[in-house]
């Protein structure tokens, strides 16, 4: 019996080459086959009769085959077929052209369904319908109704020569078959409550409309609003969401690692070992992660906060807290240089508390490595700094109870796991400086609590953006005057080296111009090429002012905080997206200096491009600048490679149906709530879901991945 888990390669038609061309495209099973949905559809229902067909249409109708012949031209290299066409009512002719076929499919008196174009021709002095596609009925037999004529059609992506007429019949034939399949992911509830067909009506109404609403066309189908794919819709956030769930619901049975001891007075201690005031947002996001740190199971928490919100003072407390509690805590970030800087910045808050926090790096070596892993172990040390040398495998941890991951969006999943694996159930703290829009924070990271630092620090001066062209006027008029000021300035281009294929500016012909360009002052290179030690050097002569510009790639992107930096040019950045050059944005403009941002287009960056950057001129809002990068880019862009076992929507659309997403949530929550899990026939719902789960698992490869459930 045919399932939707049956191989497509075992299914009639299909074989080992139309099995493996399949497979190819990512349909190797009857449900991916199913979820293959049409991009268009045509209208391929017949006219009354040969009377009624007009000229300039793509028309169907029924005929009786009068005559056929074939015709050789000698202009022509093909030969023609020309058939007379006829019903009561009249008749008309019809012209192939090389299909030598079809004198063998069609004879004298062969009755048959026509859809083709409608044509004038001179020559005849009359209508002629050109290549008709046909299909033979037997007059005497009501027999089954053609998948491919006298119907509204599916028209399918061909690819690797599997037609559109294959993968109609192929779904046409499965979907007799499966015709009365009472599986459905979505529970009757949920499908009551919005009025929804079950499953199998749902695929079939994709595949197979019906008839057209009165006044609509054959687009309507294509319409979210549509039934069959207003439940797609939902069911793919329905199936995401319902996975998240399984997530928040298996952490929250996990129980903590220990209890954090946490009295009123911890606010004022902490507070008193900081620079400044906390903005009134890291307030908030403090009390949400004190309240995380006081439940019986561990925390799961995402802080969003655009560069330069404070992101550090939340990490610090729930460090601090960790500490005070008797637990070993870890931040871990993405480079060496912003690990450096956390410890720079942590020690000098807590050493007053007589702490210090280690370090470590991959340039940590020899003895003094030795030490600190062996101080771990033994839970000397309470507090460690460092980068993914922190998930070494010879690292142990005695008392692992808290986690922070700088920058998060920069390490995989496993990394972030196999980090959080060093303790018991630990709790987690994940920080972002790319502002994801709400829509994809709530899907993509929907099985993570969501803080919001959305308010920058007093004395922020917005950064003044603008677009400009790269000429010597630019370097000369508007940069000079920074250096002579010596005010320091980044130079960030997109690739390294120079490439003949990319119009893209590269950092090292860039910095071989400049620094013969501003020879009195030092400009200094700085590449994912540059060797660790020689970095580091950079980094502290430039921090220091030594060094007056910088002229990179991103490796500058990340978290580095330089108070005097004012300006940030950016090459070619049409080739970044608007979140990242956000981020670099971020860069400048931190002390007291007001800060500049240069975009420098390249010489082929479409009006398009340059349109979205403009986007950049005009708000400095992180948020927004994300909203419309996913708007322009789409998810998995806006997302990159790293998150890339996220799954791709074959009909949701997270800008367009944000509001579906948000009734989703809800009613998933409400459906599994304790009450009506119990209330539910349990036999009925254990085997629902296991086969629902195993449903997702085929539907979304890679899913369990990213979400984390094993
Ligand atoms: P993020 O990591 O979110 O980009 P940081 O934590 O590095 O931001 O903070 C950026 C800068 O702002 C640092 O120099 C930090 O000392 C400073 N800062 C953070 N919070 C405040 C505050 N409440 N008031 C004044 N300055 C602050
Ligand atoms: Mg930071």
């Amino acid at each position: 019996m045919l399932t939707p888990a049956t191989p497509v390669s075992s299914l009639p038609d299909v074989g080992p080459r139309r099995g493996e061309r399949l497979s190819k495209l990512g349909i190797r099973t009857v449900l991916d086959l199913l979820y293959t949905l049409p991009f268009r559809y045509e209208d391929r229902r017949g006219v009354p009769s040969v009377s009624n067909l007009k000229e300039g249409e793509s028309q169907g109708f029924l005929a009786t085959v009068s005559s056929i012949r074939k015709k050789e031209i000698r202009k022509l290299k093909v030969p023609i077929i020309e058939a007379v066409l006829s019903d009561g009512s009249g008749s008309v002719k019809a012209v192939w052209f090389g299909q030598e076929y079809i004198l063998k499919a069609l004879s004298e008196g062969s009755h048959a369904f026509f859809f083709g174009r409608i044509e004038y021709s001179e020559f005849d002095r009359a209508i002629v319908v050109k290549s008709p596609v046909f299909e033979k009925v037997d007059p005497g037999k009501k027999g089954r109704k053609s998948f491919h004529v006298n119907r509204i059609v599916p028209v399918y992506r061909e690819s690797l020569g599997l037609t559109s007429s294959f993968f109609r019949k192929l779904l046409g034939e499965t979907l007799l078959s499966l015709w009365g399949s009472d599986f459905d992911p979505l529970p009757e509830s949920i499908r009551q409550k919005y009025g929804f067909n079950s499953w199998i009506k749902m695929i079939v109404g994709l595949h197979f409309p019906g008839e057209i609403p009165a006044g609509g066309s054959v687009e309507s189908f294509l319409e979210p609003s549509y039934l069959p794919r207003k439940r797609l819709i939902y069911e793919e956030f329905f199936l995401l969401e319902f996975l998240m769930f399984q997530k928040r619901a298996d952490i929250q049975t996990q129980g903590r690692s220990g209890r954090y001891q946490i009295s009123p007075e911890d606010f004022s201690v902490f507070s008193s070992l900081l620079p400044f005031e906390l903005t009134n947002a890291q307030k908030r996001v403090m009390a949400e992660v004190t309240c995380d740190l006081e439940k019986d199971y561990p925390m799961n928490r995402l802080l969003l906060g655009d560069v330069g919100s404070g992101k550090t003072a939340i990490a610090a407390w729930a460090l601090y807290l960790a500490v005070k509690s008797g637990f070993q805590c870890a931040l871990m970030a993405p480079t060496e240089i912003l690990a450096k800087q956390h410890e720079k910045t942590l020690t000098r808050f807590f050493s007053p508390m007589g702490l210090t926090p280690a370090l470590l790096t991959n340039s940590v070596k020899g003895s003094d490595r030795k030490r600190i892993v062996s101080c771990v172990h033994s839970g000397e040390i309470s507090m460690i700094i460092g980068t993914q040398a922190l998930i070494q495998d010879s690292l142990n941890f005695s008392c692992l109870g808290l986690v922070v991951i700088d920058e998060q969006h920069r390490f995989g999943v496993d990394q972030r796991r196999t980090l959080a694996g060093k303790g018991a159930q630990p709790d987690t703290l994940l920080m972002t400086a790319t502002p994801i829009p709400r829509s994809l924070a709530l899907s993509y990271y929907g099985d993570m609590d969501l803080s919001v630092l959305d308010e920058k620090p007093p004395g922020r001066l917005a950064v003044k953006t603008s677009i400009a062209s790269p000429t010597i006027d630019f370097w000369d008029g508007t940069v000079r005057p920074f250096l002579e000021r010596r005010e320091q300035v980044f130079v960030v281009c997109p690739l390294i080296e120079e490439s003949e294929a990319i119009d893209a500016k590269d950092a090292t012909t860039r910095w071989e111009f400049l620094s013969s360009h501003f020879s009195s002052v030092e400009v200094a290179l700085l590449t994912g090429r540059t060797p660790a030690e020689r970095r580091e050097e950079i980094m502290a002569r430039f921090r220091s002012g030594d060094i007056l510009m910088l002229v990179s790639t991103t490796v500058i992107e990340v978290g580095v905080d330089i108070p005097n930096a004012a300006v940030m040019v950016v090459e070619s950045p049409e080739r970044f997206g608007l979140a990242q050059l956000h981020q670099l944005r971020g860069r400048v403009g931190r002390g007291a200096v007001p800060g500049f941002f240069y975009l420098l287009p390249g010489e082929s960056a479409s009006e398009e491009a340059i349109a979205r950057l403009r986007i950049l001129e005009e708000s400095d809002d992180g948020f927004f600048v994300a909203e419309e990068d996913l708007r322009s880019r789409g998810p998995g862009e806006f997302l990159g490679t790293r998150q890339s076992g996220a799954p791709a929507f074959i009909c949701a659309d997270l800008l367009r149906d944000f509001d579906v997403l948000k009734s989703v949530r809800l009613d998933v929550n409400e459906f599994f709530s304790a009450s009506e899990r119990q209330a539910m026939d349990h036999q009925r719902w254990v085997w629902e879901w296991t086969t629902v789960t195993d449903f997702i698992r085929s539907r979304y490869t890679g899913v369990e991945e990213w979400i984390g459930i094993r």
